[in-house]
């Protein structure tokens, strides 16, 4: 057990002017109060809040807080009381063991709503005083180190509580290695097995990689001192539980030294740092994509750091991390590292949320999620607002947007309102024009565009990773679904009344509703939008002695660009949205209704530019009056049509593998200007079935032949077969598919 001395010396050695009498007073006061209390590994009890005062000067914390962690268990476990506290060490020292003493309660409830409660008082102690959330977690760690001792049955729940809680929660103050050591001991008592088999690995590893590592430091050193760049470095080992997550996450092994092993760059300045990752880019190749800078964008939790990979130093592939000495603080120690513990200091709390982002955070984040609601919806919000990766937004006139990590404006616009997210139409962040899909980053400021009477197209709820955005959603997409099958019963039936030449008027339907079976004219118009009843029996029931005339449908001219009525049959009609999404996607399309009825109804064709040909998603875009466009989902000239969902539709393929039909698809084709090479082209697809429709050839230069084909096509299989067979040819220097 570490002596009086030696802990007053350990504070001494990085604050002087350490008051050592209180320290020694708490020192002597706690041993005596838990007199001959023993462990459950039966050493004396007093040495663990001794080890805990111990983890706290290693974090170089002030003389109020080393002494609270001696004083931590005693009013809780011993005869000691708060005023006795108050008296003997000062208020400031007893309301932190107070707020300790309230918390401790935390470890031994199995009660949910108790655990809950008590992680609330956790939170509201925190952001009065971040020093109790400090000693807290050094308290658990401890426990943790010591976790073999208790009993079995208890083990687990306290490793899972340090995976879910405690360890997040130091991430979230940017205590970067009390997080990973909590990760870790909960880790090895969570999933033994797969840690043992990290750490067999690891010393593998580490055998192989030794003289490799040291190379590796020094060749930097080296390169940084020819810059004149004064650099420490220093490989360090990554940690078990931080392996297992990117081996679960990405699902790989892990072999090379960069799995295992990065490197960090310390230099004396934030110049040194960027002359730093000139001359190492400048020397060996870095890996794209794995520069990061967090100096000038820090990391919600005040982490600030370059992040670099590159190839080839020490033949390996290496990872660095390049920062100062102050952001290296930062990096291991977080909130911690903020010198603010001046006891001397009239507000120190104050000052810290001014220096320190993430301690700012966790106030306003406290402060939010402490307005109500039931202990246990209390837990389950924290764990998932508090602790999960999130983002703070601001509206335009400074309201706080939280929201989960990969939300996007659409999530935004249903936090701030229902109605709001109905509405948008688009969206400016930071003042510019951006796609609803933006992943937002915290600090952005979002406004929505909105559009009156817009509703919400279904595709959202697969974007949005809010529940209350995916809910509202698909509660709009009901409403909408209901208006577009209105929509088009309506317009099916004024068509079949015109064909029939009969006068339509809404008031004769209305006293023929009996005969429909239906309540509304609402109800007539959805039914016929459905499928459900044939807007030629709307016809009969208002004039039953009208016959309907079997005609033979005429299919439109081809000049103008529409396709023969008949394709129609190869299509099926759905209105987007119905019946669910998300992974049953496929189902969804099964098991949604097809309209029934179209043909002959609403005439049908296909996008003027490049067709449509089945293998490809498609949309119908509905347009009153005329009919419905065909268009593959990646055609640009839908985005026309994006701020009027109304008119989109679903439409699927209902292709019978035995008709040979064809389709329209257009072909671009650079070719070589040979003799030949136009009857070369025509063979390859006449040979693959293909049907050239036109062929349009352009010379731009003396050298190539821009060629346009128009071609009917089986389906996308074949399509594609005619383009990677065109493509074999060497008079063929580019084909490509026109999507127009
Ligand atoms: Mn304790």
């Amino acid at each position: 057990m570490m002596r009086q001395y030696e802990l007053v010396d350990r504070v001494r050695r990085y604050n002087p002017a350490t008051n050592e009498a209180l320290l020694n007073r708490a020192f002597v006061y706690a041993m005596k109060a838990h007199g001959s209390q023993k462990r459950a590994s039966g050493d004396p009890y007093f040495s663990h809040p001794l080890e805990v005062a111990a983890i706290l000067t290693d974090l170089k914390l002030d003389d109020a807080t080393i002494a609270a962690a001696l004083l931590h268990d005693t009013i809780e476990d011993t005869d000691a009381t708060r005023s006795q506290i108050d008296k003997q060490f000062g208020k400031d020292i007893g309301e932190l063991v107070d707020g300790l003493t309230k918390l401790k309660k935390l470890d031994l409830v199995s009660q949910r709503a108790e655990q809950a409660e008590n992680l609330r008082k956790l939170l509201l102690a925190i952001a009065s005083d971040v020093r109790v959330l400090l000693v807290k977690l050094a308290d658990r760690l401890h426990n943790m180190r010591t976790l073999k001792w208790v009993p079995l049955e208890k083990r687990n729940r306290i490793a899972e509580e340090t995976l879910d809680i405690y360890a997040p929660l130091a991430g979230r103050i940017g205590m970067h290695d009390m997080r990973e050591e909590l990760e870790d001991l909960s880790f090895r008592q969570l999933m033994p097995e797969a840690y043992q088999s990290i750490e067999t690995r690891l010393v593998g590893l580490r055998k192989t990689n030794k003289s490799i590592i040291k190379e590796i430091e020094d060749e930097l050193t080296e390169e940084l001192a020819k810059k004149t760049i004064k650099a420490t470095v220093k490989g360090r080992e990554k940690r078990p539980y931080s392996i297992w997550r990117k081996m679960e996450r990405k699902a790989v092994g892990f072999e090379q030294l960069s799995d295992i092993f990065g490197f960090r760059v310390i230099v004396p300045t934030v110049e040194d740092c960027y002359r730093a990752v000139g001359t190492v880019h400048t020397k060996w190749a870095f890996v794209p994509g794995r520069f990061k800078d967090y100096i000038s964008t820090p990391k919600q939790n005040d982490y600030r750091s370059i992040h670099t990979t590159v190839f080839g130093l020490g033949r390996q592939r290496v990872e660095l991390q390049i920062r100062t000495r102050a952001m290296d603080n930062i990096a291991e120690y977080g909130i911690a590292a903020h010198a603010l513990y001046k006891d001397s200091a009239s507000a120190p709390m104050e000052a810290l949320a001014k220096e320190s982002n993430a301690y700012a955070w966790l106030r306003r984040t406290i402060e939010m999620l402490a307005e109500g609601s039931s202990p246990e919806e209390f837990l389950e919000h924290t764990k998932l607002e508090l602790f999960h990766d999130q983002v703070f937004c601001f509206t335009p006139k400074g309201r706080l947007i939280a929201l989960p990590r990969r939300a996007t404006p659409i999530d935004f616009a249903y936090a701030v309102h229902t109605d709001v997210g109905n509405n948008a139409v688009g969206c400016k962040i930071n003042g510019k024009v951006a796609p609803l899909v933006t992943e937002l980053q915290t600090g952005d400021e979002v406004e929505i565009i909105r559009g009156e009477g817009q509703h919400p197209p279904a595709a959202w709820e697969s974007l949005v990773v809010t529940g209350k955005a995916r809910a509202a959603i698909r509660r709009a997409t009901r409403v909408a679904v209901r208006t577009q099958y209105l929509g088009l019963g309506r317009k099916m039936i004024e068509r079949a009344f015109a064909r029939a030449a009969k006068p339509w008027s809404e008031e004769r339907l209305q006293k023929s509703l009996s005969r429909l079976a239906r309540a509304s004219i609402e109800d007539v118009f959805a039914a016929v939008g459905r499928g459900e009843i044939k807007a030629s029996d709307v016809v009969k029931a208002i004039h039953p002695e009208w016959r309907e005339e079997k005609r033979p449908v005429e299919p439109a001219p081809r000049s103008e660009g529409w396709f023969g009525l008949s394709r129609v049959k190869s299509l099926k009609f759905r209105i987007p949205g119905f019946g669910g999404s998300g992974p049953h996607k496929e189902e969804e399309l099964s098991s949604a209704i097809p309209i029934r009825g179209i043909n002959g109804d609403l005439p049908v064709r296909f996008a003027p530019q490049g067709g449509a040909v089945p293998g490809d998603r498609i949309v119908g875009i509905l347009t009153p009056g005329k009919g419905i466009t065909i268009y593959p989902i990646h055609s640009p000239a839908l985005k026309e049509f994006d701020d009027e969902p109304g008119r989109w539709l679903d439409v699927r393929w209902d292709v019978d593998d035995g008709g040979m039909q064809r389709f329209p698809a257009r072909l671009l084709l650079r070719a070589k200007n040979q003799p030949g090479t136009l009857a070369q082209v025509a063979q390859i697809i006449g040979e693959h079935g293909g049907n050239i429709d036109n062929i349009h050839m352009e010379r731009r230069s003396p050298d190539f032949t821009k060629m346009t084909i128009d071609l009917g096509v089986y389906d996308l299989k074949h399509l594609n077969a005619i383009i990677d067979e065109l493509r074999a040819k060497p008079v063929v220097s580019s084909a490509e598919r026109f999507n127009g």
